[in-house]
């Protein structure tokens, strides 16, 4: 194999994004009260969704299988329309990314075998999302002009009060179901919530097209969750890398702010060829866009042992290191753990990112490093 530097660039092929289509929708009695139900159907027939159940109760019931693998094939083919209970329209602050979360949906039909969805959401694997999306987002308005994660801070105070749509799910690879992303994004673009917000989402996704036209009024920033070509066997069902840094570089054209969400950072073999050749494809993408807003999050390779436990269970053939004894474990004030890379590890990856990012990307603004 030639080194990573001497490849040529990965074509993006022309066609239409690959998008998911649940097995099987499930709607609770009370989400059939909410109006966004009924774009949520219609967009679900459009899909060509055959089994749809409206519930007569509220309750979901774990899918069953045979093995535990069934079941989780089952749950991650399970679309639920639901109502978010009251508990979960309290938005939590999210440090570094945001003053606050606030969610659209809970669970992602992707199958990242390092998903850090296992370790924070219990029970079966089903994506469920909200049908009562003017309750998700009317913390927007009252929450405005408060926060303490990015409100007053001096590099990102400018962005108003923010508020991170994918921290439970995410939002681009459900939206052609929902239409939930794009509500937010025009809500809050043309001030429907006040003038003091903004949004920001991670995505892995690159179904973008029904963005571009919308009014965001700047307010929305998308990131695109990148890696080194070789983590990416390890994120089924998502879209490939190229296509990723296509959708980054439409996106920013169409006037969104953007960002890279580089993460989890692994130290593949050849780690510093395999990042430069990403970073080199990024600013090619987006050389000569007008008006650039780009930011990089770098997010080194962590576990806990909750999400080992889950993670192993749905792909127990997981080439992915998640080995103690090689990790240094970090202890939180709440006393969880998580399993990082060694000291020398992060600040070889550290100090590269450091270097490198300014010299091969000018443009983006660093905003954490984790
Ligand atoms: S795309 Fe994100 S949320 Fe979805 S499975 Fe992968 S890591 Fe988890």
């Amino acid at each position: 194999m030639p080194p990573l530097l001497d490849r040529p660039a990965r074509p993006v092929s022309a066609s239409a994004p690959r998008l998911w289509v649940p097995k099987h929708v499930v709607v609770t009695r009370s989400a059939t009260d909410h109006p966004h139900t009924a774009e949520i159907l219609r967009r679900v027939e459009a899909a060509g969704v055959i089994d749809v159940q409206l519930l007569r109760g509220d309750r979901i019931t774990s899918p069953r299988g045979e093995s535990e693998r069934e079941a989780y094939a089952r749950a991650k083919a399970t679309l639920a329309v639901v109502v978010a209970p009251p508990s979960q329209l309290v938005p939590q602050p999210i440090p570094p990314s945001a003053d606050w979360r606030l969610d659209l949906a809970r669970g992602c039909p992707a199958h990242c075998q390092y998903c850090y969805l296992a370790g924070s959401l219990g029970g079966p694997p089903i994506t469920r999302v909200y049908a009562n999306l003017d309750e998700v987002l009317a913390p927007v308005a009252r929450l405005s002009g408060t926060g303490s994660v990015t409100t007053g801070d001096a590099a990102r105070g400018g962005e108003g009060t923010t508020f991170e749509l994918s921290c439970y799910t995410d939002p681009l690879g459900i939206e052609h179901l929902t239409g939930s992303l794009a509500a937010a994004i025009e809500q809050v673009g043309t001030g429907r919530h006040g003038d003091g917000a903004s949004l920001r989402l991670t995505t892995k996704f690159d179904a973008v097209e029904p963005l571009l036209t919308l009014p965001h009024g700047r307010r929305t920033r998308i990131r695109l969750s990148l890696n080194a070509a070789e983590v990416e066997r390890f994120e089924g069902g998502t879209a490939s890398m190229p296509r990723r840094v296509d959708a980054l570089r439409r996106l920013a054209l169409a006037g969104y702010p953007v960002g890279l969400t580089i993460a989890p950072v692994m130290p593949v073999p050849d780690w510093q060829q395999s990042y430069g050749a990403l970073l080199d494809e990024v600013a090619a993408a987006l050389a000569g866009v007008a008006d650039l807003d780009l930011t990089a999050e770098v997010i080194t390779h962590r576990f806990t042992p909750a999400s080992k436990e889950v993670l192993t269970g749905w792909y127990p053939r997981t080439r992915l290191e998640m080995d103690e004894d090689a990790r240094t474990p970090k202890r939180s004030k709440f006393g969880g753990v998580k399993y990082v890379y060694p000291r020398e590890t992060m600040a070889e990856l550290r100090s590269w990112f450091d270097q490198q990012l300014p010299e091969r990307l000018p443009a983006a603004r660093l905003l954490y490093w984790t």
